[in-house]
């Protein structure tokens, strides 16, 4: 009853952490914040710099006693302390200025599926220690599936790829639950590694990974282009270690990262491969979501579908997918409480 009535005054928020983006919903508002989950430190007083788009900025540029970290690297959190403080400069940004008497908010945090009982607790502890009063996790695929308005709740089943910036997490969802799933450590950071690696390769020439990302951005694509598109790569040449600039084709990128294209297709596959066959048949019925930034590859639809036999389509906004979930949750807590995990702090 007590946290019924603080529940009113209190700006309960769900947040979406990724490894490349953070975002925060807040209850009654919609998505208000989203930015890249880094932090920058000066190694040499341990001192957090700057935090999110501040930070980003910094990263590839910074003097060697700055590094930019991402807490999050493999989907779960590698680094508690820089966690916990990244959380909680992302929590006061989004809140009012609190009364000194308001209660602080209750947190839906999405969770990569299968995270371990010590990671959970990892979690909900850095939300605690950023402010929350109470904290509830949500498996990612879930709250993917509730974003892209997926009814998870009925006896058919859904499949979801979520492609991200460290993982690639693909799940088949029936009544509730997760029923099959795939997690694999490829996805949009690895295709900015494939570029990187690709250009030194052939054209001896040494990029940073936010140009990668970039080229990507512009004129990646996982399937063959209707129209031929160009950018330009520009770094440092290895021989005569001068500045250089190339033309690059939309071709040139495909092949770069057409290994991990494939990897993510497998797992698609795989998964497939492993679902009970009447869900397969609901998800030939249904198609299959994409979500997460990787989503927007070029052609990823195309080629996963040309090789599962399969409808596949792109979810609305793929990027806000999760927290638009969180925020689902947050905003009917009392009936939803059952997609929810369980508590790791008291067990
Ligand atoms: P996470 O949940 O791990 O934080 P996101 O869902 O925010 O990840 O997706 C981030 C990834 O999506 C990055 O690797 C980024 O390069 C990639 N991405 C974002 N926009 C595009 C795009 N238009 N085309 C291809 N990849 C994209
Ligand atoms: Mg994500």
């Amino acid at each position: 009853m007590f946290s019924r009535i603080l529940g009113i005054f209190s700006q309960d928020i769900g947040i979406d952490l990724g490894t490349a983006n953070t975002l925060v919903y807040v209850k009654g508002k919609g998505v208000i914040l989203s930015e890249p989950s880094v932090v920058a430190i000066n190694q040499k007083t341990k001192q957090v710099l700057s935090i999110g788009e501040e930070a980003k900025k910094m990263v590839g540029r910074t003097p060697s006693y700055i590094v930019a970290i991402r807490p999050l690297e493999d989907g779960v959190i590698s680094d508690f302390e820089v966690t916990e403080q990244m959380l909680k400069y992302f929590i006061q940004k989004t809140s009012q200025k609190r009364l000194s008497l308001s209660p602080r908010p209750r947190v839906v945090v999405g969770v990569p599926y299968g995270v371990t009982e010590v990671e959970r607790r990892a979690v909900e502890e850095a939300a605690m220690n950023a402010g929350a009063r109470e904290v509830y996790l949500i498996e990612e695929p879930l709250a993917a599936a509730i974003g892209a308005r997926i009814p998870i709740h009925e006896a058919s089943g859904s499949m979801i790829v979520d492609i991200g910036g460290g993982t690639t997490e693909v799940a088949v969802i029936s009544l509730g639950g997760v029923v099959a799933s795939r997690s694999l450590r490829i996805a949009g950071d690895e295709m900015n590694e494939d570029i990187v690696n690709f250009a030194l390769d052939k054209f001896n020439l040494s990029l940073g990974l936010k140009t990668a990302e970039e080229i990507k951005i512009a004129i990646g694509s996982a399937y063959e282009l209707s129209e031929r598109m160009e950018y330009p790569m520009r770094g440092r040449d290895q021989v005569t270690g001068l500045p250089k600039e190339i033309i690059i084709d939309d071709e040139v990128v495909r092949k770069a990262i057409s290994k991990s294209v494939k990897a993510i297709v497998d797992a698609v596959k795989s998964t497939i491969e492993e679902a009970p066959p009447e869900l397969v048949a609901d998800i030939i019925e249904r198609g299959i979501c994409l979500a997460g930034g990787g989503a927007l590859l070029r052609g990823l639809d195309r080629i996963i579908s040309s090789q599962t036999q399969t409808r596949v389509y792109i979810a609305d906004d793929p990027l806000t997918c999760v927290v638009r979930g969180t925020g689902v949750v947050i905003e009917d807590l009392d009936n939803l409480r059952e997609v929810l995990l369980a508590s790791a702090l008291s067990s």
